[in-house]
Protein backbone atom coordinates (compact mmCIF):
# COMPACT_ATOMS: atom_id res chain seq x y z
CA UNK A 1 0.00 0.00 0.00
CA UNK A 2 2.90 2.29 0.97
CA UNK A 3 4.50 1.63 -2.60
CA UNK A 4 0.95 2.57 -4.25
CA UNK A 5 0.40 5.69 -2.27
CA UNK A 6 3.91 6.28 -3.18
CA UNK A 7 3.87 6.06 -7.01
CA UNK A 8 0.42 8.10 -6.80
CA UNK A 9 1.65 10.70 -5.50
CA UNK A 10 4.22 10.92 -7.64
CA UNK A 11 1.73 11.19 -10.47
CA UNK A 12 0.10 13.90 -8.72
CA UNK A 13 3.36 15.66 -9.44
CA UNK A 14 4.61 15.23 -6.14
CA UNK A 15 8.05 14.67 -6.98
CA UNK A 16 8.04 14.47 -10.70
CA UNK A 17 11.34 12.35 -11.47
CA UNK A 18 9.87 8.91 -10.54
CA UNK A 19 7.73 6.75 -13.12
CA UNK A 20 3.82 7.36 -13.47
CA UNK A 21 2.01 3.82 -14.12
CA UNK A 22 -1.04 5.94 -15.57
CA UNK A 23 -1.46 7.05 -19.09
CA UNK A 24 -1.98 10.42 -19.25
CA UNK A 25 -5.68 10.56 -20.93
CA UNK A 26 -5.94 12.32 -17.54
CA UNK A 27 -4.43 15.36 -16.00
CA UNK A 28 -2.36 15.16 -13.00
CA UNK A 29 -5.32 13.97 -10.26
CA UNK A 30 -5.11 17.03 -7.66
CA UNK A 31 -5.58 14.97 -4.87
CA UNK A 32 -5.49 10.99 -3.80
CA UNK A 33 -8.39 9.61 -1.28
CA UNK A 34 -7.74 6.46 0.44
CA UNK A 35 -11.26 6.44 2.46
CA UNK A 36 -14.75 7.60 2.38
CA UNK A 37 -17.72 7.53 4.62
CA UNK A 38 -20.89 9.27 3.39
CA UNK A 39 -20.79 12.62 1.83
CA UNK A 40 -17.21 12.58 3.02
CA UNK A 41 -13.63 11.67 1.45
CA UNK A 42 -10.23 11.60 3.00
CA UNK A 43 -7.01 12.00 1.47
CA UNK A 44 -3.81 10.67 1.88
CA UNK A 45 -2.70 13.30 4.76
CA UNK A 46 -5.91 12.66 6.52
CA UNK A 47 -7.52 15.60 5.15
CA UNK A 48 -11.15 15.75 4.53
CA UNK A 49 -13.49 16.76 1.90
CA UNK A 50 -17.30 17.66 1.32
CA UNK A 51 -17.69 15.62 -2.05
CA UNK A 52 -20.54 17.60 -4.10
CA UNK A 53 -19.39 15.58 -7.53
CA UNK A 54 -20.33 11.48 -6.67
CA UNK A 55 -17.51 10.53 -8.52
CA UNK A 56 -19.09 12.37 -11.85
CA UNK A 57 -22.84 11.35 -10.57
CA UNK A 58 -22.06 7.78 -9.79
CA UNK A 59 -22.33 7.51 -5.52
CA UNK A 60 -25.63 8.74 -4.91
CA UNK A 61 -25.65 6.73 -1.87
CA UNK A 62 -22.98 8.52 -0.46
CA UNK A 63 -19.37 6.40 0.04
CA UNK A 64 -19.22 3.28 1.93
CA UNK A 65 -23.35 2.70 2.28
CA UNK A 66 -23.77 0.43 4.96
CA UNK A 67 -26.50 -1.49 3.19
CA UNK A 68 -24.34 -1.65 -0.24
CA UNK A 69 -21.13 -2.79 1.71
CA UNK A 70 -23.34 -5.36 2.67
CA UNK A 71 -24.63 -6.36 -0.29
CA UNK A 72 -21.52 -6.61 -2.20
CA UNK A 73 -19.35 -8.24 1.32
CA UNK A 74 -22.27 -11.12 1.11
CA UNK A 75 -22.70 -11.44 -2.14
CA UNK A 76 -18.32 -11.16 -3.02
CA UNK A 77 -18.90 -14.68 -0.52
CA UNK A 78 -21.24 -16.25 -2.24
CA UNK A 79 -21.22 -15.72 -6.35
CA UNK A 80 -19.25 -13.43 -8.12
CA UNK A 81 -19.23 -14.65 -11.51
CA UNK A 82 -20.45 -17.33 -14.00
CA UNK A 83 -20.90 -15.35 -17.45
CA UNK A 84 -23.53 -14.91 -19.46
CA UNK A 85 -23.76 -18.28 -20.93
CA UNK A 86 -25.33 -19.01 -17.30
CA UNK A 87 -28.22 -17.31 -15.27
CA UNK A 88 -27.46 -15.85 -11.69
CA UNK A 89 -30.53 -14.73 -9.65
CA UNK A 90 -28.86 -10.75 -8.80
CA UNK A 91 -28.96 -10.15 -12.47
CA UNK A 92 -32.84 -11.39 -13.10
CA UNK A 93 -33.82 -9.93 -9.91
CA UNK A 94 -31.98 -6.55 -11.11
CA UNK A 95 -33.54 -6.71 -14.70
CA UNK A 96 -36.90 -7.14 -13.58
CA UNK A 97 -36.63 -4.23 -11.14
CA UNK A 98 -35.43 -1.82 -14.05
CA UNK A 99 -37.88 -3.15 -16.42
CA UNK A 100 -40.65 -2.00 -13.72
CA UNK A 101 -38.43 1.11 -13.08
CA UNK A 102 -39.20 1.99 -16.78
CA UNK A 103 -43.06 0.76 -16.25
CA UNK A 104 -42.68 -2.73 -17.75
CA UNK A 105 -42.60 -4.72 -21.01
CA UNK A 106 -39.00 -4.34 -21.98
CA UNK A 107 -35.59 -6.72 -21.73
CA UNK A 108 -32.38 -5.70 -21.03
CA UNK A 109 -28.65 -6.36 -21.92
CA UNK A 110 -26.59 -5.60 -18.93
CA UNK A 111 -22.81 -4.30 -19.18
CA UNK A 112 -20.33 -2.48 -17.34
CA UNK A 113 -20.09 1.39 -18.46
CA UNK A 114 -22.03 4.35 -19.99
CA UNK A 115 -20.41 3.96 -23.25
CA UNK A 116 -21.27 0.02 -23.00
CA UNK A 117 -24.87 0.23 -22.30
CA UNK A 118 -24.87 2.98 -25.37
CA UNK A 119 -22.60 0.59 -27.52
CA UNK A 120 -25.72 -1.46 -27.00
CA UNK A 121 -28.29 0.47 -28.07
CA UNK A 122 -26.30 1.63 -31.35
CA UNK A 123 -25.90 -2.32 -32.07
CA UNK A 124 -29.53 -2.90 -31.57
CA UNK A 125 -30.87 0.08 -33.47
CA UNK A 126 -29.16 -0.90 -36.79
CA UNK A 127 -30.48 -4.71 -36.46
CA UNK A 128 -33.79 -2.63 -35.99
CA UNK A 129 -33.60 -0.87 -38.57
CA UNK A 130 -32.49 -3.68 -40.99
CA UNK A 131 -30.30 -3.33 -44.25
CA UNK A 132 -30.56 0.25 -45.70
CA UNK A 133 -31.67 1.58 -42.30
CA UNK A 134 -28.48 2.23 -40.45
CA UNK A 135 -28.29 5.79 -39.66
CA UNK A 136 -28.20 7.52 -36.33
CA UNK A 137 -29.34 11.03 -35.46
CA UNK A 138 -27.50 11.96 -32.22
CA UNK A 139 -26.83 15.89 -31.25
CA UNK A 140 -24.40 18.52 -30.91
CA UNK A 141 -22.31 18.97 -27.43
CA UNK A 142 -24.26 15.50 -26.42
CA UNK A 143 -21.87 12.61 -25.03
CA UNK A 144 -22.19 9.23 -25.29
CA UNK A 145 -18.92 7.55 -24.18
CA UNK A 146 -15.39 7.08 -25.34
CA UNK A 147 -15.67 3.90 -27.52
CA UNK A 148 -15.62 4.09 -31.08
CA UNK A 149 -19.07 3.69 -31.80
CA UNK A 150 -20.29 6.11 -28.59
CA UNK A 151 -17.85 8.73 -29.46
CA UNK A 152 -19.04 8.63 -32.96
CA UNK A 153 -22.57 9.36 -31.76
CA UNK A 154 -21.06 12.00 -29.36
CA UNK A 155 -21.16 15.62 -30.62
CA UNK A 156 -17.75 16.93 -29.83
CA UNK A 157 -15.68 17.12 -32.81
CA UNK A 158 -12.84 17.98 -30.90
CA UNK A 159 -13.34 14.51 -28.99
CA UNK A 160 -13.35 12.42 -32.33
CA UNK A 161 -10.69 14.13 -34.73
CA UNK A 162 -7.73 12.34 -33.25
CA UNK A 163 -9.23 9.07 -33.96
CA UNK A 164 -10.60 9.32 -37.50
CA UNK A 165 -11.90 7.29 -39.18
CA UNK A 166 -14.75 6.92 -36.94
CA UNK A 167 -18.07 4.53 -37.61
CA UNK A 168 -19.93 5.74 -40.36
CA UNK A 169 -23.64 6.79 -40.32
CA UNK A 170 -24.14 9.32 -37.67
CA UNK A 171 -25.22 12.81 -38.22
CA UNK A 172 -25.69 15.50 -35.34
CA UNK A 173 -28.44 18.36 -34.76
CA UNK A 174 -28.22 21.43 -32.65
CA UNK A 175 -29.58 20.18 -28.93
CA UNK A 176 -33.39 21.31 -28.58
CA UNK A 177 -34.38 21.84 -32.34
CA UNK A 178 -36.50 19.32 -33.31
CA UNK A 179 -36.85 20.80 -36.79
CA UNK A 180 -32.78 20.85 -37.51
CA UNK A 181 -33.30 17.20 -36.22
CA UNK A 182 -36.21 16.59 -38.26
CA UNK A 183 -34.58 17.88 -41.88
CA UNK A 184 -31.56 15.52 -40.99
CA UNK A 185 -33.60 12.39 -41.23
CA UNK A 186 -33.80 10.24 -44.18
CA UNK A 187 -34.84 6.92 -45.05
CA UNK A 188 -31.37 5.68 -44.17
CA UNK A 189 -32.42 6.59 -40.45
CA UNK A 190 -33.06 4.27 -37.87
CA UNK A 191 -33.14 5.71 -34.64
CA UNK A 192 -32.40 9.09 -32.26
CA UNK A 193 -29.96 8.74 -29.03
CA UNK A 194 -30.19 12.18 -27.27
CA UNK A 195 -29.96 12.84 -23.21
CA UNK A 196 -32.58 14.65 -21.62
CA UNK A 197 -30.22 16.87 -19.88
CA UNK A 198 -26.73 17.15 -21.82
CA UNK A 199 -24.27 16.46 -18.58
CA UNK A 200 -20.75 16.33 -20.15
CA UNK A 201 -21.70 19.29 -22.84
CA UNK A 202 -22.11 21.87 -19.80
CA UNK A 203 -25.48 20.74 -18.12
CA UNK A 204 -28.03 21.72 -20.55
CA UNK A 205 -31.58 21.63 -19.81
CA UNK A 206 -33.36 21.25 -23.46
CA UNK A 207 -36.84 23.67 -24.00
CA UNK A 208 -39.68 22.03 -22.63
CA UNK A 209 -41.60 19.86 -25.18
CA UNK A 210 -38.40 18.90 -26.56
CA UNK A 211 -38.34 15.46 -26.21
CA UNK A 212 -42.38 15.26 -26.80
CA UNK A 213 -41.64 16.35 -30.20
CA UNK A 214 -38.87 14.44 -31.00
CA UNK A 215 -41.24 11.35 -29.96
CA UNK A 216 -43.80 12.40 -32.43
CA UNK A 217 -41.32 12.45 -34.89
CA UNK A 218 -40.09 9.26 -33.72
CA UNK A 219 -43.16 8.28 -34.47
CA UNK A 220 -44.07 9.59 -37.70
CA UNK A 221 -41.03 8.67 -39.30
CA UNK A 222 -40.47 5.01 -37.67
CA UNK A 223 -37.58 6.11 -35.73
CA UNK A 224 -36.22 4.20 -32.15
CA UNK A 225 -36.36 7.73 -29.42
CA UNK A 226 -33.10 5.81 -27.34
CA UNK A 227 -32.62 7.92 -24.35
CA UNK A 228 -29.19 8.37 -22.94
CA UNK A 229 -29.68 8.12 -18.80
CA UNK A 230 -26.12 7.15 -18.01
CA UNK A 231 -25.87 10.55 -16.10
CA UNK A 232 -29.28 11.57 -14.99
CA UNK A 233 -31.23 8.16 -14.54
CA UNK A 234 -31.57 6.72 -10.79
CA UNK A 235 -33.63 9.53 -9.51
CA UNK A 236 -31.01 12.28 -9.84
CA UNK A 237 -32.71 15.03 -11.79
CA UNK A 238 -35.87 14.81 -9.11
CA UNK A 239 -37.69 11.92 -11.54
CA UNK A 240 -36.34 8.13 -11.25
CA UNK A 241 -35.75 8.97 -15.03
CA UNK A 242 -34.53 12.26 -16.71
CA UNK A 243 -37.35 11.52 -19.54
CA UNK A 244 -40.13 11.31 -17.12
CA UNK A 245 -40.25 15.43 -16.21
CA UNK A 246 -42.22 14.89 -20.16
CA UNK A 247 -44.64 12.09 -20.12
CA UNK A 248 -42.63 10.79 -23.53
CA UNK A 249 -42.29 6.68 -23.82
CA UNK A 250 -39.01 6.20 -25.06
CA UNK A 251 -37.76 2.95 -26.90
CA UNK A 252 -34.67 2.47 -25.62
CA UNK A 253 -32.97 3.57 -22.61
CA UNK A 254 -29.72 3.04 -21.53
CA UNK A 255 -28.19 3.37 -17.93
CA UNK A 256 -24.96 3.18 -15.59
CA UNK A 257 -23.09 5.61 -13.29
CA UNK A 258 -25.40 5.44 -10.54
CA UNK A 259 -26.50 2.41 -10.69
CA UNK A 260 -23.86 0.28 -8.89
CA UNK A 261 -23.33 3.57 -6.53
CA UNK A 262 -19.60 3.07 -7.62
CA UNK A 263 -20.00 -0.90 -8.76
CA UNK A 264 -19.16 -0.85 -12.33
CA UNK A 265 -22.30 -1.83 -14.37
CA UNK A 266 -24.30 -0.55 -16.99
CA UNK A 267 -27.80 -1.29 -18.58
CA UNK A 268 -29.44 -0.85 -22.44
CA UNK A 269 -33.35 -1.23 -21.63
CA UNK A 270 -35.45 -1.74 -24.95
CA UNK A 271 -39.66 -2.54 -25.48
CA UNK A 272 -39.69 -6.40 -26.29
CA UNK A 273 -40.32 -5.81 -29.71
CA UNK A 274 -37.11 -3.95 -30.39
CA UNK A 275 -35.33 -5.96 -28.17
CA UNK A 276 -36.35 -8.63 -29.95
CA UNK A 277 -34.50 -7.51 -33.11
CA UNK A 278 -30.88 -9.44 -31.67
CA UNK A 279 -30.49 -12.69 -31.95
CA UNK A 280 -28.11 -14.84 -30.09
CA UNK A 281 -24.71 -14.27 -31.32
CA UNK A 282 -25.60 -10.60 -32.22
CA UNK A 283 -24.23 -9.02 -28.69
CA UNK A 284 -21.96 -10.07 -25.63
CA UNK A 285 -19.90 -8.91 -23.12
CA UNK A 286 -17.93 -11.76 -20.53
CA UNK A 287 -18.75 -9.42 -17.12
CA UNK A 288 -22.08 -7.76 -18.38
CA UNK A 289 -24.67 -8.46 -15.18
CA UNK A 290 -22.37 -10.46 -13.32
CA UNK A 291 -23.44 -11.51 -9.64
CA UNK A 292 -21.62 -8.72 -7.51
CA UNK A 293 -22.35 -5.94 -9.46
CA UNK A 294 -26.14 -6.67 -10.11
CA UNK A 295 -26.46 -7.25 -6.15
CA UNK A 296 -24.46 -3.95 -5.55
CA UNK A 297 -27.06 -2.51 -8.33
CA UNK A 298 -30.20 -4.26 -6.88
CA UNK A 299 -29.49 -3.08 -3.41
CA UNK A 300 -28.48 0.54 -4.11
CA UNK A 301 -31.75 0.60 -6.44
CA UNK A 302 -34.06 -0.66 -2.97
CA UNK A 303 -32.21 2.33 -1.07
CA UNK A 304 -32.91 4.87 -3.79
CA UNK A 305 -36.33 3.75 -3.44
CA UNK A 306 -36.44 3.75 0.08
CA UNK A 307 -35.74 7.33 0.69
CA UNK A 308 -37.14 8.34 -2.43
CA UNK A 309 -34.34 9.71 -3.99
CA UNK A 310 -36.39 11.54 -6.80
CA UNK A 311 -37.94 13.88 -4.15
CA UNK A 312 -35.16 14.27 -2.20
CA UNK A 313 -33.34 15.40 -5.16
CA UNK A 314 -35.96 17.79 -6.27
CA UNK A 315 -36.39 19.12 -2.17
CA UNK A 316 -32.30 19.71 -2.21
CA UNK A 317 -31.75 20.79 -5.19
CA UNK A 318 -34.11 23.81 -4.54
CA UNK A 319 -31.93 24.78 -1.37
CA UNK A 320 -28.64 24.37 -3.47
CA UNK A 321 -30.00 26.38 -6.19
CA UNK A 322 -31.05 28.87 -3.78
CA UNK A 323 -27.85 29.08 -2.35
CA UNK A 324 -25.88 28.52 -5.29
CA UNK A 325 -27.93 31.62 -7.29
CA UNK A 326 -26.22 33.86 -3.72
CA UNK A 327 -22.80 32.74 -3.93
CA UNK A 328 -19.93 35.32 -5.44
CA UNK A 329 -19.28 35.33 -8.73
CA UNK A 330 -22.17 32.72 -9.98
CA UNK A 331 -23.94 34.63 -13.07
CA UNK A 332 -26.30 31.68 -13.38
CA UNK A 333 -27.58 27.98 -12.22
CA UNK A 334 -29.16 25.98 -14.36
CA UNK A 335 -29.74 21.86 -13.96
CA UNK A 336 -32.98 19.76 -12.70
CA UNK A 337 -33.14 18.40 -9.17
CA UNK A 338 -29.42 17.63 -8.32
CA UNK A 339 -27.68 17.74 -11.35
CA UNK A 340 -26.78 21.06 -11.60
CA UNK A 341 -24.32 24.05 -13.06
CA UNK A 342 -23.29 27.59 -11.80
CA UNK A 343 -22.53 29.41 -14.75
CA UNK A 344 -19.76 31.58 -13.47
CA UNK A 345 -18.63 35.90 -13.91
CA UNK A 346 -16.70 35.55 -17.13
CA UNK A 347 -13.60 36.70 -15.41
CA UNK A 348 -13.25 33.42 -13.60
CA UNK A 349 -11.78 30.13 -14.53
CA UNK A 350 -14.23 27.04 -13.65
CA UNK A 351 -10.99 24.96 -13.84
CA UNK A 352 -9.16 27.28 -10.84
CA UNK A 353 -12.50 27.64 -9.38
CA UNK A 354 -12.66 23.69 -8.95
CA UNK A 355 -9.27 23.88 -7.64
CA UNK A 356 -9.66 26.25 -5.29
CA UNK A 357 -12.48 24.48 -4.11
CA UNK A 358 -10.58 21.72 -3.41
CA UNK A 359 -8.63 23.40 -1.35
CA UNK A 360 -11.05 24.33 0.87
CA UNK A 361 -12.23 20.92 1.23
CA UNK A 362 -15.68 21.07 -1.24
CA UNK A 363 -15.56 18.70 -4.63
CA UNK A 364 -16.70 19.96 -7.81
CA UNK A 365 -15.85 19.87 -11.36
CA UNK A 366 -15.66 22.17 -14.06
CA UNK A 367 -17.88 20.68 -16.69
CA UNK A 368 -17.14 24.02 -19.31
CA UNK A 369 -14.20 26.53 -18.67
CA UNK A 370 -16.91 28.81 -17.47
CA UNK A 371 -19.18 27.02 -15.34
CA UNK A 372 -18.84 24.16 -12.40
CA UNK A 373 -21.17 21.04 -12.34
CA UNK A 374 -22.34 19.70 -9.17
CA UNK A 375 -23.86 16.47 -8.54
CA UNK A 376 -24.11 16.22 -4.85
CA UNK A 377 -25.34 12.68 -3.20
CA UNK A 378 -28.90 12.26 -1.72
CA UNK A 379 -28.04 11.66 1.87
CA UNK A 380 -26.51 15.17 2.71
CA UNK A 381 -27.99 16.71 5.62
CA UNK A 382 -29.06 20.29 5.10
CA UNK A 383 -26.06 21.22 7.45
CA UNK A 384 -23.55 19.55 4.95
CA UNK A 385 -25.28 21.00 2.25
CA UNK A 386 -24.90 24.75 3.89
CA UNK A 387 -21.04 23.97 4.58
CA UNK A 388 -20.05 22.92 1.48
CA UNK A 389 -21.88 25.83 -0.24
CA UNK A 390 -19.96 28.02 2.76
CA UNK A 391 -16.87 26.35 1.55
CA UNK A 392 -17.47 27.16 -2.37
CA UNK A 393 -18.38 30.77 -1.37
CA UNK A 394 -15.04 31.02 -0.03
CA UNK A 395 -13.23 29.50 -3.09
CA UNK A 396 -15.18 31.69 -5.09
CA UNK A 397 -13.71 34.77 -3.41
CA UNK A 398 -10.02 33.83 -3.55
CA UNK A 399 -10.34 33.55 -6.97
CA UNK A 400 -12.02 36.92 -7.23
CA UNK A 401 -9.90 38.49 -4.75
CA UNK A 402 -6.74 36.84 -7.30
CA UNK A 403 -8.52 38.10 -10.04
CA UNK A 404 -9.30 41.62 -9.04
CA UNK A 405 -5.60 41.76 -8.20
CA UNK A 406 -4.13 41.34 -11.44
C1 LIG B 1 -20.53 9.36 -18.53
C2 LIG B 1 -21.47 9.23 -19.65
C3 LIG B 1 -21.32 8.21 -20.62
C4 LIG B 1 -20.15 7.26 -20.62
O1 LIG B 1 -20.16 6.43 -19.50
P1 LIG B 1 -18.84 5.58 -19.14
O2 LIG B 1 -19.27 4.73 -17.99
O3 LIG B 1 -17.77 6.58 -18.77
O4 LIG B 1 -18.47 4.82 -20.35
C5 LIG B 1 -22.28 8.10 -21.59
N1 LIG B 1 -23.33 8.93 -21.66
C6 LIG B 1 -23.50 9.93 -20.76
C7 LIG B 1 -24.70 10.82 -20.86
C8 LIG B 1 -22.56 10.13 -19.74
O5 LIG B 1 -22.71 11.13 -18.87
Amino acid sequence: MTTTGATHASAMGGHGQEHCPFMPTYGAPPALFVSGEGPWLTDLAGKRYLDFLCGLAVTGLGHAHPEVTEAIASQAATLTHVSNLFANQPAADLAARIDHLLGGGGQLFMCNSGAEANEAALKLARRWGGPGRSTIMATWGGFHGRTMGALAATGQPAKQEPFLPLPEGFRHATYGDVADLERQVDPTTCAVLVEPIQGEGGVVVPPEGYLTELRRLCDERDLLLMIDEVQTGLGRTGDWFGFQHESVQPDVVTMAKALGNGMPIGACWARQDVAGAFTPGDHGTTYGGQPLAAAAALRTIAVLEDMDAPMLARTMGERFRAGLATLPGVAEVRGRGLLLAAELDPSLDAREVARRALDRGVIVNAVTATAIRLAPPFILTTDEIDEGLDLLSAALSDCLARGDAS
